[in-house]
């Protein structure tokens, strides 16, 4: 139990951190708490954050010794509600943070950041409202903006925080998005490498394997829905290759219109 110890001694370490801040927002965490969180695909300890920005409690679920130690697997997952606990099949987000802890578990050591940021810190209010422009026509472009797509760097600064007060020396980040990987590195992370994110096909999303190659991005279910790509990695399922995954903000056409879902 000497790494939940270690785990466990943060909090008191963090007690009274108070440091110049991360980002924009110079915002700060400390680590508040740290429980074992036995789940359906094994056991985590969970630690959860205190931060001087806002009163949301991001989350840290932690598998294996982290503390000191480097290559750390780590994913960044943002919350969604309607996606992680309702199943909802507008997006793929369940399937990605599922994914995620599995290859965490799997992995000698690993830490996946649950950051309370819904709809891209949009919220959930308007996150619904924006499913309801989608659901009176409005293009996918939009719909994406209208959900906060462009607005996706105040992750990484309250993410690279929370790494490094776990005492992280380096991660192996979970996902197919570079960028990702230059914004923490931007905050102090050591970036060690890139582990492809890919989903196992299942009924619900072989929809992505059979609309790849003739719309552009766009994922349409076979019900006439298009899926919104609400974590900032692209959708990538077992059968695609990396090329062929679709952009996290749809782009123009050739002829410099937006192409419609
Ligand atoms: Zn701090
Ligand atoms: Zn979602």
């Amino acid at each position: 139990m000497a790494d939940y110890d270690k785990l466990a001694g943060l909090v008191e370490r963090d007690q009274d951190h108070d440091c110049t801040g991360y980002g924009p927002d110079q915002v700060c965490v400390r680590v508040a708490g740290v429980a074992e969180l036995p789940t359906r695909l094994g056991r985590f300890r969970i630690v959860a954050f205190w931060n001087n920005r806002d009163a949301k409690e991001h989350i840290a679920m932690v598998h294996g010794d982290v503390v000191g130690a480097s290559e750390v697997h780590t994913r960044l997952h943002s919350e969604c509600l309607t996606g992680d606990v309702m199943a909802s099949l507008r997006c793929d987000c369940r399937d990605q943070l599922l994914e995620g802890l599995r290859k965490i578990q799997e992995a000698e050591r690993g830490i996946l950041l649950y950051l309370r940021q819904e709809g891209r810190g949009i919220g959930l209010i308007n996150k619904v409202r924006a499913y309801a422009l989608q659901d009176h026509g409005m293009d996918t472009v939009d719909a994406n903006l209208a959900l906060g797509f462009r607005d996706d760097e105040r992750d990484y600064a309250v993410a690279a925080h929370m790494l490094l007060s776990l005492g992280v020396q380096s991660v192996k980040l979970i996902t197919n998005n570079p960028e990702k990987m230059k914004q923490l590195e931007l905050y102090g992370v050591k970036v060690a490498g890139r582990i492809p994110h890919v989903i196992p096909p299942h009924e619900h999303n072989s929809f992505y394997l059979q609309t790849k190659a003739k719309r552009s991005g766009h994922y349409i279910d076979p019900s006439g829905f298009t899926h919104l790509s609400e974590q900032s990695d692209p959708v990538m399922v077992e059968g695609m290759t990396e090329g062929t995954t679709a952009p996290a903000t749809p782009e123009a056409g050739p002829d410099g219109k937006r192409k419609t879902g």
